[in-house]
């Protein structure tokens, strides 16, 4: 079985404490392909030519630019510029076709729009997360299928964040059938649902201090209910 590779870092993610385990599995994937996109694989001819033709997407430039190997980004991005300027160079020159008469003409475009497109939903980095990632909601949904033990602790962590509620409903939806499928999505969304409203309150909380008669009140776990908040519904990590 495939999922058998990912079990440990989905049983891991699960045993410790977090807003989304997902998220956190997601972003250790995430920091490994940052280093290696900046690792020596960007001076590899095979790496290189995919970096040229997919760029980044801006969250993960940001990542790169903020990782400190400068010579390593600009020389991916001036080669990424290199064959930009090439495709929109070659695509311009095609030519936009102008048609009809004085008053209305219709331009039908060339290739820059769709290529400008393409561009705009590739990126490199997400792309090396992707496909573990997929594998990663798979596999939750199989343990949980297959493992007891799993399932308890599943039901027990602290929930999942808006995105990842969605995919596993998605995956569950395809991978399950029967009173398996609907024993899941109950548990899923009764575990969504619970920490949602648990994170909720704690925001809450937290609005309620601001308020000057409640300032020598406890914080009680509202001290971090905005980064956790956020986590929940965006799937970012403030640091
Ligand atoms: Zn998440
Ligand atoms: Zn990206």
């Amino acid at each position: 079985m495939k999922e058998k590779l990912y079990t440990i870092p989905v049983s891991d993610a699960f045993e410790s404490p977090c807003e989304c385990p997902l998220c956190k599995m997601r972003q250790t994937l995430e920091n490994d392909a940052i280093e290696y996109t900046l690792g020596p694989s960007y001076m590899e001819d095979d790496i290189r030519a995919v970096t040229d033709e997919m760029g980044f997407c801006s969250r993960h430039i940001n990542q790169l630019y903020k990782n400190q190997n400068r010579l390593g980004l600009a020389l991916m991005l001036k080669s990424h510029m290199d064959k930009t300027i090439k495709d929109i160079t070659a695509l311009s020159n095609e030519g936009a076709s102008v048609k009809g008469g004085l008053f209305k003409k219709t331009i039908t475009a060339n290739g820059v729009g769709d290529y400008i497109d393409k561009l705009n939903h590739t990126c490199f980095v997400c792309d090396r997360i992707e496909n573990t990632f997929l594998r990663y909601i798979a596999t939750v949904v199989h343990m949980y299928k297959t493992e007891s033990d799993f399932r308890t602790r599943f039901k027990q962590s602290l929930g999942i964040c808006t995105t990842h509620y969605g995919m596993l409903y998605t995956e569950a939806l395809t991978a399950l059938s029967g009173d398996m499928a609907s024993s899941f999505l109950n548990d899923l969304n009764d575990l969504y649902i619970k920490n949602m409203e648990r994170v909720r309150d704690d925001l809450d909380w937290f609005i309620t201090k601001f308020d000057y008669r409640f300032a020598n009140e406890p914080w009680k776990n509202s001290k971090d209910a905005l980064p956790r908040a956020i986590l929940k519904t965006t799937g970012e990590f403030i640091e």
